[in-house]
């Protein structure tokens, strides 16, 4: 491919002490799914392997599996569905599964050998988990089994979306309804709740560890977690963006007055311009959709706004107002250069979507070099 991702390792170092100092370094679970949220799994995990990890988290048994490829010895919690084909297997792994229905369960507990494994609660996503009310149940057949269970967890719905965290207080009362079940019986699990947003704005989410993705690389969840976070606290969090996008200028062209630019002649030149095109389509994680809002890119420093329909590997890009740009310039589709920044929210914002989809899209063939 021809373009490239720079993970700042520095700055995925940083992010991860900031949540040590929110929730205290054996608490942090840093979440590597999704290829490390689109900044590459092994560049990423080599970038955090010289801070002292309590704790990875992965969707897989398969990404699991990769990280212990890599050398991780540590603990790793599969927060995707367990399947029973894969129970054994995240054993052997010494992965960290967590379970959410009695189908799964039954196979867990049949096992020779049986990994650790976390209950889940659905409190109100209707996604993965038992219901609150079928604690007791799940604590009877772990009793009957004679099984330990590690921890017992929970996922929030709305918590980004908000500034007012009325239904996530609910959710953490059906929480700790269900998990009373297992004290109730003598069992300690851990408990845990909380991804990026509850952590840094939820306090009472904090349990014994939070699971922390997408702010990990420096990103606000949402602008209004941010919002919500300056209205507790005094300072501003120092987030640090960790990946910049880069490309490079293939082609300088002339566009007459009159000329369309892209596919379908959706552009049409109403005076004469220079256009550059770029090695980068929707197949390398340029939302299509962008090329409709007035989205750009930086080179030399400068905005030049995106023209035309956004191609399968190439976009044009105005560059009248630059004189100077030759095949062979760098361009920045996420990152700083020179004194302007897009942020992953902005490209996220003009593909009317989030940075979470953003980031975990871009292509897994593009190199990620560790700056
Ligand atoms: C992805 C995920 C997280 C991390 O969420 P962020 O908002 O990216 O911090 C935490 N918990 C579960 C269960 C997840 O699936």
């Amino acid at each position: 491919m021809l373009s490239r991702l720079e993970i700042d390792a520095g700055a995925l170092r940083h992010n991860y002490r900031l949540f040590c100092g929110i929730a205290g370094a054996q608490r942090v679970c840093a979440v590597l799914k999704a290829n490390a949220y689109g900044h590459g799994l092994a560049a990423s995990y080599q970038a955090l392997a010289s801070e002292q990890l309590h704790w990875l988290g992965v969707n897989y048994v398969d990404e699991a599996r990769q990280l212990r490829d890599l050398g991780y010895g540590g603990r790793l919690l599969v927060v995707g569905p367990a399947v029973e084909r894969e129970v054994a297997r995240a054993a052997q792994l010494k992965a960290e599964l967590v379970i959410g229905n009695f189908v799964v369960l039954q196979a867990w507990l049949a096992l020779g050998q049986r990994g650790p494994v976390h209950i889940k609660f659905d409190t109100g996503m209707s996604r993965q988990g038992f219901l609150p009310r079928e604690a007791p149940a799940v604590v009877a057949l772990l009793r009957q089994h004679q099984a330990a269970v590690t921890g017992v967890c929970t996922h929030f719905a709305n918590v980004e979306d908000v500034t007012d965290q009325t239904y996530s207080l609910h959710q953490l009362s059906l929480f700790e309804q269900a998990a009373k079940a297992f004290t109730d019986a003598g069992m300690a699990p851990m408990l845990h709740a909380a991804s990026s947003a509850s952590a840094l704005i939820m306090d009472a989410s904090r349990f014994d560890m939070v699971r922390i993705g997408m702010s990990l690389y420096g990103v606000w969840p949402s602008p209004l977690t941010r919002v919500s976070y300056l209205q507790l606290h005094a300072g501003v969090l120092d987030l640090q963006p960790v990946l910049s996008w880069r490309t490079e200028v293939t082609t300088v062209k002339p566009v007459i007055s009159g000329e369309y630019i892209g596919y379908g002649c959706t552009y049409r030149a109403i005076r004469d311009m220079r256009i550059a095109v770029l090695p980068v389509g929707y197949y390398e994680g340029f939302p299509r959709i962008a090329g409709e809002a007035a989205s750009f890119v930086l080179i030399r420093g400068e905005r030049c706004p995106v023209v035309g329909r956004i191609c399968m590997n190439m976009m044009m890009v105005d560059t009248t107002h630059l004189a100077a740009v030759e095949v062979g310039d760098q361009v920045t589709l996420i990152g700083k250069d020179g004194k302007d920044v897009i942020a992953a929210h902005d490209l996220a914002g003009w593909a009317r979507s989030i940075p979470y989809e953003l980031l975990s899209r871009l292509h897994q063939d593009m190199p990620r070099t560790l700056v």
